[in-house]
């Protein structure tokens, strides 16, 4: 038996049973429906994509994944190769995983033991924020904060070795006088937090971010793996202020197979560049860069820029901000946009229920949670299809 994740499996409504899926489309028996959520946004190009189905055809003429454990081969040499280039600055050492709480995973471990290769063994402590979510491992649910997903972490009472701040660079600048000579790392996901919330926040605090870790000798960790490729309006939040390790993970393979990335800075990297094999990094998922996965991974990319997507997803944030201008509702906490993604925040959780039939009914895939009625969509969606998920949204307040 099947069991689903994040459902009471005792109480749970059936799930729609897809059998096909095309561009933005998920079809079950009798009904077809946009997805507005991009498969837990990771479907930027929409399902069953002529050029992302090649690629992995033409790569399963070869092999479909061979270890990194002693071989190597093009796909992931092509894949390192190309986020050297494509990512801003020294960003310039990949270090492939399965998913993106391992990307996450990978990325603390690998702050921590920068620090311990250089003997500063007090640094055990990450900065992180408040209702922020970096998946569902152990050491990922610590650094998260969200009681919703994390729940089960209170068996262990307070964690020492994780201090949780809101996005205020007042608390920012505290928790920096009280904690720098402990830090090895501030985690955060740059400007939008997604599973805790669809929250929004200002580059300000960013940017003070990486002055804080500069003058203190933190490293400034970036969780890309939602905010990538575009979904900010901004390519990666990167590309604004520099992170020493940023995570890649959910559209990196266009939503075809799971894969992440943990990219490291010349910093880094240099940290464990020596001849000591105590130094080198112990890690090595079984699957790190598998070549199915790579070689779409390459591909979404070459289409993430050969066809303009940043212009795509422009246009749907215009549209967003056309369509969602003037709305209002007394249930509604707030409305708020940015680049590919919105979020209808209500005052009580119970307003948005029977909203995923009532849009199924219409035509369009939701997944509400909590307080939070959000879109996401494939790049690839046209006007038509964007103002029916919205016009779907807005809608059910009218009704209801
Ligand atoms: C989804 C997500 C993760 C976890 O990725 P998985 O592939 O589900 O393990 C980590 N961080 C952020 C910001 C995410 O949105």
């Amino acid at each position: 038996m099947l069991w689903y994740p994040y459902e009471q499996m005792k109480t749970m409504n059936v799930p729609y049973h897809i059998v096909d899926a095309k561009g933005v489309y998920l079809y079950t028996d009798d009904q077809k429906m946009i997805d507005s959520v991009s498969s837990w946004w990771s479907v930027i190009h929409g399902y069953n994509h002529p050029v992302l189905n090649q690629a992995i055809d033409d790569q399963l003429k070869h092999f479909a994944h061979v270890m990194l454990g002693g071989l190597t081969h093009d796909p992931a040499l092509r894949l390192a190769e190309k986020l050297k280039t494509y990512l801003p600055g020294d960003l310039n050492y990949s270090f492939f995983s399965d998913s993106g709480s391992v990307a996450v995973e990978v990325a603390l471990k690998m702050a921590l033991q920068y620090y311990m290769n250089r003997n500063e063994t007090q640094r055990t402590m990450v900065l992180s924020l408040e209702n922020g979510y970096h998946g569902d491992t152990f050491k990922t649910m610590e650094v998260g904060d969200d009681a919703d997903y994390h729940f089960v972490l209170k068996a262990f009472g307070p964690n020492p070795h994780v201090v949780h701040i809101p996005t205020t660079v007042a608390a920012l600048e505290e928790a920096f006088d009280t904690y720098h000579d402990r830090l090895n790392c501030c985690l955060v996901e740059p400007l939008l937090q997604g599973a805790g919330g669809m929250r929004m926040y200002d580059i300000s605090f960013l940017k003070r971010a990486r002055e804080l870790c500069d003058k203190y000798d933190v490293l400034l960790l970036f969780d890309e793996i939602a905010t990538g490729f575009g979904r900010t309006g901004h390519r990666f939040v990167s590309d604004l202020v520099q992170p020493d390790i940023l995570m890649l993970g959910k559209a990196l393979t266009g939503g075809y197979i799971g894969h992440a990335v943990t990219v490291a800075n010349q910093k880094v990297f240099d940290g464990f560049y020596d001849d000591n094999p105590e130094h080198a990094f112990m890690h090595g998922p079984t699957f790190m860069g598998n070549a199915l996965a790579c070689s779409v991974a390459l591909k979404s990319i070459e289409l993430f820029e050969n066809e303009h997507y940043m212009d795509k997803i422009q246009r749907i944030a215009e549209i967003t901000r056309r369509e969602m201008e003037n709305f209002t509702d007394s249930r509604i906490e707030d409305v708020r946009m940015m680049g590919g993604c919105v979020c209808i925040e209500v005052k009580d959780a119970k307003t948005l229920e029977g909203y995923q039939q009532f849009a199924y009914d219409r035509g369009v895939f939701a997944r509400p949670f909590l307080k939070y009625l959000y879109a996401m969509v494939p790049y690839v969606i046209t006007e038509e299809e964007l103002v029916k998920v919205l016009t779907t949204m807005k809608a059910w307040f009218k009704t209801h």
